[in-house]
């Protein structure tokens, strides 16, 4: 299977689909997800075309942790979290459902985790929730 540049992080990158921005650089993207398992549910990706980590350059994923070190620094002070989950699936088989590799930043506990990917998780205001962590970045 090859990189589908229609996948909806694909699309989001080019801006042809829209999304709460959090960060940006030269190569990396982050935004609040919009079906939260967790209040401050944000993503992380890259802006090289890979579908899994192991399709990423070692350059490419050294950058990536990086900046999910920064943002899920600033999630945790904005969101006041105790505790900070990361989670990045590879392939369907792990739950895997945009084909665009990904780091997720969850707040919380894994105890109080909402379903994955689930239309039926309750998003609060995004918009405001995205420029409340990204002024907590440093
Ligand atoms: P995966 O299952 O690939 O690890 O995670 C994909 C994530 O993307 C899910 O948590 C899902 O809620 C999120 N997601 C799916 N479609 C969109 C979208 O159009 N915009 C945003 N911001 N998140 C999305």
């Amino acid at each position: 299977m090859s990189y589908d540049s229609q996948n909806i992080f694909a699309k989001i990158l080019r801006a042809e689909n829209p999304c709460n921005k959090v960060y940006e650089d030269d190569a990396t993207l982050a935004f609040m997800d919009i079906m939260p398992q967790a209040p401050g549910h944000t993503i992380v990706i890259p802006k090289e075309p890979a579908m899994t980590l192991f399709d990423l350059s070692g350059a490419g994923a050294a950058n990536l942790i990086q900046v999910v070190q920064r943002v899920a620094a600033a999630v945790k002070q904005a969101m006041q979290a105790e505790g900070i989950m990361l989670m990045q699936l590879n392939g369907a088989a792990a739950g895997q459902t945009v084909d665009h590799i990904h780091f997720h930043i969850i707040p919380g506990s894994m105890h109080n985790l909402g379903k994955h990917a689930s239309s039926g998780n309750v998003a609060d205001d995004l918009a405001a929730l995205a420029e409340k962590i990204s002024a907590c970045l440093t």
